[in-house]
C-alpha cells in the first residue's frame, strides 16, 4: 500500500484547502481480474468547494503504471480516449469553436494524455493547423498509432517538456484521474508559456442526475479518483494564480444517444499572479449525497427486476462486459458460477477474466438461451448481433 494516499485522507481539499474532507458512503468496485481497481473506497467530501475524492488505497505511480501497461483505453470507444468517431468530431468542433482564434495564434500545442490522438490527428488533418503538435501519455501502445506528430513518454505529473514549451496544454479527462493535483498545475504552469493558455476539460459532478445512464455509472467510473465541480476547479487553479477566463458546463454526446456532463475551463497562464480572481458561493457537498440517495432508489428497481428475470434460470449468458456489469457484479445482483458465459465484441476484453471466467467473442458461439444485456451505450447493437446470431428477443434482458 502506498502512503500517498492516505495522506490525503480527511486532510484539507486537495481542490480549494478550505476545509477537511468528511468521510461518506462506502463503495465496492469491481473491474477484470488482477486490476488495481477492484477495491472498496470512502468518499472523502468537501463541504466549501463540493469536490469529492474516492480515497483509494494506492498512488499516482500504480495509477500510472496501470495506464501504461494494463489500460485498455487504446481500444475502447468511449469519451476521453483520443477517438476519432462521429461523436469524438463533434466534441473536437466544439472545443475550437469555445477556443476562438487561439488555437491559430498557438505556435506550440501539446495534447496531455492523449492516449491514440484522435484530437491531435484532427488539427492536423482536418483543421491544417501547421504549428508544433505534441502528444503526451504513458501508453506507449497508445502513442505508437500517432503519425506525423511528436510524441513523448511524459504524464500530468511529469510532462517531460521544457519550460515554457508550449503556447496551449489541452487536459481533456485527465485531471479526474490524478491524485496529486497540486503537482499537476505546478507542472502545467511550468511549461505553458507566459500568457498562453490551459484548455481543461473534466465531468462535471454537478451534472451526474441529470446525465445519468444507469445505476452508479458516473460515480462508478473507477478510475475517476476526483469528482469536481465547477467551484473546486476554478479554486485549484486561483490557489496557483491561474486566471480562469471561461466556464462552461454543457453535455457532449456518446455513443447509444446519451451525453455526458462536461466542466470545461479556459485558465491564462500568467507571470503576474491573478489578483481579482471570479468568484464564486460556496457551494457545499449536497449534490453528492442527493445523487447517491437517487441511484439508490434507481438501483432498488434494477435489483427488483433482475431478481425476477433471473429467476429459476440455472445458466445465463451476460453480454457487455463493462461499468454496468462491474457495478451489478460488485452491488451482489449479479454472480459469476461455472455456468456463467461472459460475452463481449471487443477483442482486447476477450484476452482478460473476471472470476476465473474467461470473456468470450459472441459471433463464435450460436447460443440460444437467456441472454443478459448489461451495455447501456451499445444495447441495440448488441441485441441486433444477438438476434443474428438466433437468440429469442423474449430471451434477451436489456437494463
Ligand atoms: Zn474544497
Amino acid at each position: 500500500m502506498s502512503s500517498s494516499t492516505t495522506a490525503f485522507d480527511l486532510a484539507k481539499c486537495p481542490a480549494c484547502r478550505q476545509e477537511n474532507l468528511s468521510r461518506a458512503d462506502h463503495f465496492k468496485f469491481r473491474d477484470f481480474d488482477g486490476s488495481l481497481f477492484n477495491m472498496e473506497v470512502d468518499f472523502g467530501l468537501c463541504g466549501h468547494c463540493g469536490f469529492v475524492r474516492a480515497l483509494v488505497p494506492f498512488g499516482d505511480e500504480q495509477i500510472s503504471d496501470h495506464y501504461a501497461n494494463h489500460s485498455l483505453y487504446g481500444s475502447l470507444g468511449g469519451v476521453g480516449v483520443g477517438g476519432s468517431t462521429r461523436e469524438d468530431i463533434l466534441r473536437y468542433e466544439q472545443y475550437l469553436y469555445l477556443l476562438d482564434t487561439i488555437v491559430q495564434k498557438s505556435g506550440s500545442i501539446a495534447d496531455v494524455g492523449c492516449s491514440s490522438g484522435g484530437f491531435l490527428s484532427y488539427l492536423r488533418h482536418v483543421i491544417g493547423y501547421e504549428g508544433k503538435l505534441t502528444g503526451i501519455d504513458v501508453d506507449m501502445r497508445a502513442l505508437s498509432s500517432l503519425k506525423d506528430i511528436h510524441t513523448v513518454n511524459g504524464n500530468a505529473l511529469n510532462l517531460n517538456l521544457q519550460k515554457d514549451a508550449v503556447d496551449l496544454a489541452f487536459y481533456t479527462h485527465v485531471f479526474e484521474h490524478i491524485l496529486d493535483i497540486d503537482r499537476a498545475v505546478s507542472e502545467m504552469t511550468r511549461v505553458i508559456s507566459d500568457g498562453g493558455y490551459a484548455f481543461i476539460e473534466v465531468p462535471d459532478a454537478t451534472g451526474y442526475s441529470v446525465s445519468r445512464v444507469h445505476d452508479y455509472y458516473w460515480i462508478g467510473m473507477k478510475e475517476h479518483v476526483n469528482h469536481f465541480t465547477p467551484k473546486s476547479l476554478s479554486s485549484l487553479l486561483h490557489r496557483h494564480g491561474v486566471k480562469v477566463q471561461k466556464i462552461i458546463r454543457r453535455t457532449f454526446p456518446m455513443k447509444g444517444g446519451v451525453f455526458y456532463p462536461s466542466l470545461i475551463v479556459l485558465a491564462k497562464i500568467c507571470n503576474k499572479p491573478e489578483t481579482n480572481p471570479l468568484s464564486m458561493e460556496p457551494m457545499g457537498s449536497h449534490w453528492f449525497l442527493e445523487h447517491m440517495d437517487s441511484e439508490q432508489n434507481f438501483f432498488a428497481k434494477t435489483k427488483h427486476n433482475l431478481k425476477s428475470f433471473l429467476r429459476g434460470r440455472k445458466s445465463l449468458l451476460i453480454w457487455g462486459i463493462g461499468l454496468e456489469f462491474f457495478n451489478l457484479l460488485a452491488l451482489e445482483v449479479l454472480q459469476i458460477n461455472a455456468s456463467t458465459i461472459l460475452l463481449d465484441s471487443n477483442a482486447a476484453k476477450q484476452t482478460q477474466t473476471v472470476s476465473g471466467c474467461h470473456i468470450l467473442d459472441p459471433s463464435k458461439l450460436p447460443f440460444n438461451e437467456a441472454m443478459l444485456c448489461t451495455s447501456s451505450l451499445s444495447w441495440r447493437q448488441i441485441t441486433q448481433h444477438a438476434g443474428s446470431l438466433g437468440f429469442d428477443e423474449n430471451n434477451i434482458f436489456c437494463l
